[in-house]
């Protein structure tokens, strides 16, 4: 709706004096680790912190609780301290239980480029991928444990069917069987100077994830059909290069921070830096630079 003169100019000071109150909050935030050292609190006739912040500068307790946890974990970091100052809690957080004094100029950097729910999205994802990777360190057990949701009539059979020594023999056997009906269903790549993809392909992308965000383990909605090989570079609507991600999940691979990103999503990992090289990386650089404005 359209803002009268004097309603524009009544938002604009609003939003000139939240966007100070933000910035001068989390300078506060990073001092209250020293005033809690200090015991200035104490020192000032409060009874705690928390009644000193609420006092002085109208801090919740919530938010009290998140800064010390997080500026403790931040403050001998410049680079992160200088993130905190400028992006604020929500960009440092996520990580701040990641970090490591090898990882600091690395995350400091996902801080800057990604934007709050996608770095959300890559900490956790990166957290997984830890784990992951721990769990298979020592001996390499050969096998990974998933759940699935099944109706209680299929998931008992298919309890049984687990017991069977030929057991992935037959779960290979069925993925085989969808794989071809998915071929021969499948709509041909075209080559087109027109970005739209035409409905019998999107329907086709978005059936293969049942409307889900294609990167793995995700369960998010997804939003937007992602050309992995990027449709500016080659003009072409792939289904397989074609790929249904949730916001966050767009904005990873727009960062370039998807491994593995031309071959089928269960292979897709998180990269640490994107590729300068890669032809990809000069589109993605464009795409975000028009998402700024
Ligand atoms: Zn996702």
């Amino acid at each position: 709706m359209k803002l009268t003169p004097q309603e524009r100019s009544l938002h604009e000071q609003f939003s000139t004096y939240g966007k100070n109150a933000k910035e001068w909050l989390r300078k506060c935030a990073l001092l209250l680790p020293e005033i809690d050292r200090r015991q200035i609190w104490k020192k000032r006739g409060c009874g705690s912190i928390y009644e000193y912040a609420a006092k002085v500068a109208g801090m919740s307790k919530h938010s009290v609780d998140e800064a010390l946890w997080v500026v403790r974990k931040i403050e001998t970091q410049p680079e992160l301290v200088k993130l905190f100052e400028r992006k604020g809690l929500r960009a440092v957080r996520p990580f701040v239980s990641l970090l490591t004094p090898e990882t600091v100029s690395f995350w400091a950097e996902k801080g800057t480029i990604l934007p709050t729910r996608s770095l959300e999205t890559y900490s956790k994802n990166y957290r997984e991928e830890l784990t992951r990777a721990r769990k298979s360190e020592p001996e390499k057990p050969a096998k990974e444990k998933i759940t699935l949701d099944l109706s209680p009539e299929l998931a008992r059979k298919f309890q049984q069917l687990a017991k069977r020594a030929d057991f992935e023999s037959i779960v290979n056997r069925i993925i085989q069987e969808v794989e071809k009906h998915d071929a021969a269903e499948k709509p041909q790549a075209i080559s087109t100077p027109s970005r739209h993809i035409p409905a019998e392909m999107d329907r086709y992308v978005r059936a293969r994830t049942n409307d889900l965000c294609a990167f793995p383990g995700c369960t998010k909605h997804g939003t937007s059909l992602h050309h992995t090989q990027r449709w500016a570079l080659e003009n072409v609507h792939d289904p397989d290069r074609l790929h249904l991600l949730c916001t966050a999940h767009e904005r990873i691979a727009h960062n370039g921070l998807i491994e593995n990103e031309d071959q089928s999503p269960e292979k897709w990992r998180l990269k640490a830096e994107a590729d300068p090289l890669e032809p990809k990386t000069a589109i993605d650089r464009l795409v975000g630079l028009y998402r700024q404005k």
